[in-house]
């Protein structure tokens, strides 16, 4: 009998001011004892809704609207409350996104053990056995005297992790349990989730938006779209063969960095809206293999290659051939779909003038604690140049100091040292370092920021219209039809076309990657010398980041800006930048050309980086990845 059985499940959410959707659709399957399986899809597929549901934790305006869920013998969607609360933990536990947000802030880590320990009575000693949780997870026991906010993203998600194993629980619900943390301290935690895994033998249904970071860990793959499972098969056969369009596209996104030529490409389109129905398959819009009865015929899931379907082609054999495993992997998928590769735009030259140069700069935080002083130095002694037309990647991981020298660049802040130089109208010499009031106001137009999260960088009340007008008035005098002219040209320069069916709705109508455009659009408003790219596609779904860093790229070369682009992720670094600069505890270890500093990095926190970068196609060639489980 399988573990987990959930079979022909919809859930609906029916909003009160808005059209039903219907979030997941018709969908079955099973998870056996001990087995690890995957659950993948962009943002809205519907892969969460179905976690929910399958915990019975879905809250109106989202409904079970069909089907059934059993766990080990028992109907949850049957369940009444005491015998879901005798369930879950003890049988069935799980670790959200937000975990490290869930614990409570106020209590120490060993009364966090205590409380589920007195809810699940249990008996013995709380801090041996929270000592011995802590150690599961290679966390120190001094953990528990800590608060939540005295711990990093990854330490909470370890304690997450910890409490979630408290009860020996036979299976495991990971809703994007990483997503978030830095790429090293995520391998460090999905490295001891697979190891604590063969050692206990817990079964795990992994949600996730990030197909190779599953296809790495997982037996068995799910990919949803549109709220319905699309492929099922072994991960092993994903990664030799995947099998619908869709996958193929979300494969396209990966490749190693360190190969001499490096594409990745992306999924036009958007995913369907679920409030409307639909004839066909719910790809056909954005798939490159679309035929004519795909508009019409809606595909069922049916066996294919020792796993399951939804693909009209795919089922006639009819699709292309792709076999994974060789270093031009990526290649060969990303050829149906837009690609993007580090080598399609030429750089300007290396040595042109800088536009900006940071001289040796240092920057100290000093804290008092009673009579003691504390002092972090944050960036040390860190020089470097942005050039018109180049973008220099500032590549480390959170607590690097990479926001820091952000900060330092805006004039936010000063640095204890050093000097920030800006090369102004007609050449003039400005110290950023030395600029206060209305000098630094106006520095700040030439120097412009793309901020992580487009989904909090726009107020969710005001039309993306009002959100460009804002720095136009600001920083050009442009109001009225002049603003709404400028804003239009500013969408379509940032591939919003035509503006017009964009001007007036508001953020939540747009997708993750039509928002980061917006994002952009609005720092190109005061036409800035100087772009700050702040890990700009660490939010968005993996299928859309190529096509972000491509816009980012284009309008770099079009305009003669200079980019610092922000991020943890040699990948988007080696696609983007022309020069790369590492940054470890504050300190620039190693920098260089791109294709140099990551095709043979000489650091060993450069490898360390490089070497957490999720790699499938690594485990398809028989690289050493995560531990097999
Ligand atoms: S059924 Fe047609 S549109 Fe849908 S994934 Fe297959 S080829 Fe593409």
């Amino acid at each position: 009998m399988a573990l987990l059985e959930v079979d022909h499940l919809s859930v609906t959410y029916t909003p009160r001011d808005q059209p039903a959707n219907r979030a997941v659709h018709d969908v079955s399957f099973h998870l056996s004892e001990g087995e690890f399986v995957g659950l993948l899809g962009e943002s809205g597929c519907g892969k969460s809704t179905l976690g929910n549901a399958v915990l019975r934790l879905l809250s109106p305006p989202a409904h079970i609207t069909g089907g059934r869920v059993a766990f080990d013998g028992v109907d949850l969607t049957e369940a009444d409350d005491e015998q879901l609360r005798k369930l879950r933990w003890v049988d069935l536990s799980t670790v959200f996104q937000s975990s490290m947000n869930s614990l409570n802030p106020v209590i120490r880590v060993q009364a966090q053990f205590a409380d589920t320990f007195a809810a699940h009575k249990v008996p013995g000693d709380v801090t041996e056995r929270a000592t011995e949780l802590l150690e599961l997870v290679a966390l120190d026991r001094r953990v528990l005297r800590a608060y939540p906010h005295e711990l990093s993203g990854g330490m909470k998600q370890r304690v997450a992790l910890a409490l979630a194993l408290a009860l020996r629980p036979k299976l495991v619900l990971l809703d994007e349990p990483t997503t978030g943390l830095d790429v090293v301290v995520q391998r460090g935690i999905l490295t001891r989730l697979a190891e604590l895994r063969r050692e206990l033998g817990f079964a795990v249904l992994f949600i996730s938006h990030d197909l190779g970071t599953v296809l790495e860990m997982a037996d068995r793959v799910m990919v949803m779209y549109g709220g319905e499972i699309v492929e099922d098969r072994p991960a092993a056969e994903m990664l030799r063969e995947p099998r619908h369009p869709y996958t193929r596209g979300l494969l396209g996104s990966y490749a190693d960095p360190r190969l001499p030529d490096v594409r990745v490409s992306y999924i036009p389109g958007r995913p369907p809206d679920l409030s409307r129905t639909h004839a066909g398959c719910l790809f056909t819009t954005r798939c490159p293999h679309a035929e004519d009865p795909c508009r019409t015929i809606h595909p069922d899931l049916l066996p294919d290659r020792g796993g399951l379907v939804r693909c009209l082609v795919a089922q006639e054999n009819r699709l292309p051939v792709v076999t994974l495993g060789s270093a031009e992997a990526a290649t060969v998928l990303g050829s149906h779909f837009p690609a993007t590769g580090s080598l399609d735009r030429p750089a300007d030259a290396a040595d042109a003038a800088p536009v900006l140069t940071v001289e040796r700069v240092s920057k100290r935080y000093t804290s008092r604690r009673g009579m003691r002083t504390n002092t972090v130095e944050a960036v040390r002694d860190a020089s470097f140049a942005l050039r018109p037309g180049r973008v220099t990647a500032l590549v480390g991981q959170s607590g690097s100091g990479k926001s820091t020298l952000a900060r330092l660049v805006t004039g936010v802040e000063r640095p204890s040292s050093g000097e920030v130089r800006f090369t102004g109208e007609g050449g003039a010499d400005v110290r950023v370092d030395r600029l206060r009031g209305r000098a630094l106001r106006d520095y700040r137009r030439h120097v412009q920021m793309v901020f992580q999260d487009p989904f909090s960088a726009l107020n969710p009340t005001r039309t993306i219209a009002y959100a460009l007008s804002r720095p136009l008035a600001n920083f050009a005098g442009l109001r009225g039809a002049a603003a709404r002219e400028r804003t239009a040209q500013l969408l379509e320069s940032v591939g919003l076309s035509p503006a017009g069916q964009f001007l007036d709705k508001l953020p939540h109508q747009l997708s993750g990657g039509q928002r980061q455009r917006v994002v952009t659009a609005r720092a190109l408003a005061p036409e800035p010398r100087v772009l700050i790219a702040d890990e700009p596609i660490s939010m968005l779904d993996v299928s859309i980041r190529a096509e972000i860093l491509e816009l980012l790229g284009d309008l770099v070369r079009e305009r003669r800006l200079a980019m610092l682009y922000i991020t943890h992720d040699l990948l988007s670094a080696r696609l983007l930048a022309d020069e790369v600069l590492v940054l470890n505890q504050g300190t620039l270890v190693e920098r260089g050309a791109t294709r140099e500093v990551i095709g043979s990095a000489r650091d060993d926190y450069t490898r360390l980086l490089l070497d957490s970068i999720p790699n499938p196609f690594g485990k398809a060639a028989g690289q050493q990845t995560l531990p097999s489980t």
